[in-house]
C-alpha cells in the first residue's frame, strides 16, 4: 500500500466504533489544495416537499462510512493507492435562507473546483445538485449526467417557486448546464400528475428508464449502453437514494415503492467505471428515518464506489 496517499484509517489501528468522525475516516483538510477527489457534506433539508431530515444526513453517513474499507473486492479498484483523497468538512448554508443557501453553495463548489478535484457530496437533499452543476459546468462545460431517482426532479415550480428539491433537472436544461441527449435517468416510478412528468425529460432528449424496465434484471447490460450514451466527455453521478425500493433504502423522504434494488444500485455506479467521471452526489439520506443505519451504510458504500470509478483509479489483484 502506498503511503504517498492518504489512507482511511484501519480497523486493525482503531476499532471502528472509535477514532475520526470524518467519511471513510480519512484525514480531513479545510481546502480541496492538493487532492484529487474529496468528500464534503451539504446538511440541507429546506428545500424537500414532505419529510425533512437530510441536514443530518452527512453526518449520518460520515458514522456508517467507518465500516467502509478501502479496497473493491469486486472490481478490485484501490482508489487510495494513486489518488489523494481527503474529508473537507461540510458547507456552511444558511438554514433560515434557501437563495442564500443556494448561492454559498455554489461559491463553496467554484473554491472546490479552483483545485481541479472531482468533490463527491453528502447530502442533503436533492436541491443541492443545481448550485453544485453551476459550479462545475464553469469548468467542465455541460455535463452528462447518471441520474439516479423515483421522481424526474423536472417541475417547472412547487408552491410556485423555482428552486426545490423536485425542479433542479429543470433548472439544468434551462441554464445549459447538462447536455440533455448524455442524460440518463433510472428508477422513475410510481404516480405522478400526468405523462409530461416523464414525456417532459424525453422531449428534451434525457433516456429515461422507468423503474419497471429494470424489475426483475442485471443492470450491467443497460450500463453497456449508457457508457455509449455518454461517450468521452465529462459525467457526473447524482444518486438520490430514493431510486432505490424503501425496503433497501427507508430512510428518506418521499418514499416510492416498487424501486431499484441495492445490487441493481451499485451495479450503476460501477457501470460508470470507463467515464470521464467528474464528481458526483448521494442525496435524500434522512437519518431520523433511518433507525437501523442501513440507508446511510448503503449510501457511503455507494460513495465509495463513485470514488472507484474515477479516471486513475488502478486495479490492484494483491
Ligand atoms: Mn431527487
Ligand atoms: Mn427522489
Amino acid at each position: 500500500m502506498s503511503q504517498r496517499f492518504n489512507q482511511p484509517l484501519s480497523g486493525n489501528e482503531m476499532p471502528r466504533f472509535s477514532g475520526p468522525g470524518t467519511m471513510m475516516r480519512l484525514p480531513s483538510q479545510p481546502t480541496a489544495e492538493g487532492l484529487d477527489a474529496c468528500f464534503v457534506g451539504i446538511g440541507f433539508d429546506i428545500g424537500t416537499s414532505n419529510r425533512t431530515g437530510t441536514r443530518f444526513g452527512p453526518r449520518q453517513i460520515r458514522q456508517e462510512s467507518s465500516m467502509v474499507r478501502p479496497y473493491n473486492m469486486w472490481t478490485r479498484v484501490s482508489p487510495f493507492d494513486s489518488l489523494q483523497v481527503a474529508d473537507i468538512g461540510d458547507v456552511a448554508i444558511n438554514t433560515f435562507n434557501l437563495l442564500k443557501s443556494i448561492d454559498i453553495i455554489e461559491a463553496a463548489y467554484d473554491e472546490i473546483m479552483a483545485h481541479d478535484v472531482a468533490p463527491f457530496t453528502l447530502g442533503g437533499d436533492h436541491t443541492i445538485v443545481l448550485p453544485i452543476l453551476r459550479a462545475l459546468a464553469k469548468k467542465h462545460g455541460p455535463l452528462g449526467v447518471v441520474h439516479v431517482d423515483a421522481h424526474a426532479d423536472v417541475n417547472d415550480t412547487m408552491f410556485d417557486e423555482k428552486i426545490a428539491h423536485g425542479t433542479p433537472f429543470r433548472r439544468l436544461v434551462e441554464e445549459r448546464l447538462v447536455d440533455p441527449k448524455r442524460v440518463v435517468q433510472i428508477g422513475l416510478r410510481t404516480t405522478g400528475y400526468s405523462a409530461e412528468d416523464f414525456d417532459w425529460p424525453r422531449d428534451q432528449g434525457f433516456r429515461v428508464v422507468q423503474a419497471e424496465e429494470c424489475w426483475y434484471k442485471s443492470l450491467a447490460p443497460l450500463m453497456v449502453e449508457v457508457r455509449e450514451q455518454m461517450g468521452e466527455g465529462a459525467v457526473y453521478i447524482s444518486f438520490d437514494i430514493d431510486g432505490l425500493d424503501p425496503a433497501y433504502a427507508p430512510g428518506t423522504g418521499t418514499c416510492e415503492p416498487g424501486g431499484l434494488t441495492s445490487h441493481q444500485g451499485i451495479e450503476i455506479v460501477r457501470g460508470c467505471l470507463g467515464l470521464n467521471v467528474i464528481g458526483g452526489d448521494l442525496v435524500e439520506v434522512s437519518p431520523p428515518y433511518d433507525p437501523s443505519g442501513n440507508t446511510a451504510i448503503l449510501a457511503a458504500n455507494l460513495l465509495f464506489e463513485m470514488l472507484c470509478t474515477l479516471p486513475g483509479v488502478a486495479p490492484r489483484n494483491a
